[in-house]
């Protein structure tokens, strides 16, 4: 037996319950992993409201798009009792049972070896959102960002996301801004290393002037809409954005001429479908790139049966930083 938070549907709402479950009720998979800890992004938020924000497709459900954990039992040969692992994306906690459970079983090529010199608690610490905001920094990297071409803009900067971009790049050495709309964040955010803060009503109006003065080098957008499209005539000659997320808008009210005249690349980031290599070329960036205590300054501890309560503040952009979940 183990315990699981359950989704069950009532009419239109999802009920969340922390139930037992035997282990006959876990889904097919080559990998049993049994879960130490999993953590809580914004579409866990979606995953936990009503009708499965769209994202959950049948239920009972366990969310929870992230874990990490050891392996009980495996069937294929990457993978044997005792590993520690971890799981991000491939519409795990969506349409496969997630971490949000004492046990999880999972296909082998959806894991990755827990990366050395990470404990389980802090790879959840960085989870999906710290991965991905990996991800776009390593992006601009490759479209040639460095520190000595300018500040770097971070978007919905006191969340998940944004958090650890702004510590990754100021670790960096990057002049990192952050852009809040929680002007009781800025010492949070200062202390991760940002050197401006920039409120978000700054941002907020559509766009008037498809080029306004070049400030930005690159920026990591957690946000979208009606910001990004704002942000794109601010980027510097050459500039690059990386789109994470829409915690504003799925919308782009946008102006091509940001591209045709400055040259700016907007580069698309996906966590959940990334291959192999590129998953344990991020990980071992966030092992030697991202300073531990400025991770650790980002946790706020849960346990099971605070999901349904965060679910619903992460959705309202109320929560801080990552939430660590210990399933245990
Ligand atoms: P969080 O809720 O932790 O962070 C989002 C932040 O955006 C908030 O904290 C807030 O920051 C800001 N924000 C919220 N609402 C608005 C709004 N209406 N207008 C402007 N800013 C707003 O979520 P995550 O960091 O976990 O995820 C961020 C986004 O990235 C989500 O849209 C998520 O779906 C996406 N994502 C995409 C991935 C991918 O693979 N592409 C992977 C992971 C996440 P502040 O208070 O500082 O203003």
């Amino acid at each position: 037996m183990f315990r699981a938070l359950v989704l069950e549907k009532e009419g239109d709402a999802a009920v969340a319950q922390v139930r037992e479950l035997d282990e006959s009720a876990l889904p097919v998979g080559d990998v049993t992993v049994a879960v130490e800890y999993s953590t809580l992004n914004y579409k866990d938020g979606l995953a936990l409201s009503a009708n499965g924000g769209g994202i959950v497709r049948a239920w009972p459900h366990v969310a929870g798009i992230d874990f990490a954990g050891t392996v009980e039992a495996s069937s294929d040969s990457r993978y044997k009792p005792g590993d520690k692992v971890v799981l991000t994306g491939w519409r795990v906690g969506e349409v496969h049972w997630g971490g949000y459970a004492q046990k999880a079983r999972v296909k082998a090529d959806w894991l990755v070896p827990l990366p050395g010199g990470l404990t389980t608690r802090q790879a959840m610490a960085v989870g999906t959102a710290g991965f991905t905001a990996m991800l776009a920094v390593l992006a601009l990297e490759d479209h040639g960002l460095t520190p000595a071409k300018g500040e770097v803009l971070v978007t919905g900067a006191a969340g998940g996301v944004g958090s650890v971009a702004v510590a990754i790049l100021a670790g960096l050495g990057y002049q990192v801004a952050a852009v809040t709309g929680r002007p009781e964040t800025e010492a949070y955010l200062r202390d991760l290393g940002a050197s401006r803060i920039v409120a978000r009503s700054d941002l907020a109006e559509t766009v008037k002037r498809p080029l306004e003065a070049e400030t930005w080098a690159g920026c990591v957008d957690a946000v979208g809409g009606a910001m990004l499209a704002r942000v794109l005539g601010q980027m510097k000659y050459g500039g690059s954005v990386a789109a994470v997320g829409l915690a504003g808008g799925a919308s782009l009210p946008a102006s091509v001429i940001p591209f045709l005249l400055r040259g700016v690349n907007l580069l698309g980031i996906d966590s959940v479908s990334k291959p192999y290599a590129d998953r344990m070329r991020a990980w071992e960036r966030l092992v030697t790139d991202l300073p531990m205590a400025k991770l650790e300054a980002m946790v706020k501890p849960a346990v099971l049966s605070d999901l349904p309560a965060l679910g619903a503040a992460i959705l309202k952009g109320e929560v801080q930083g990552r939430v660590v979940v210990d399933v245990n």
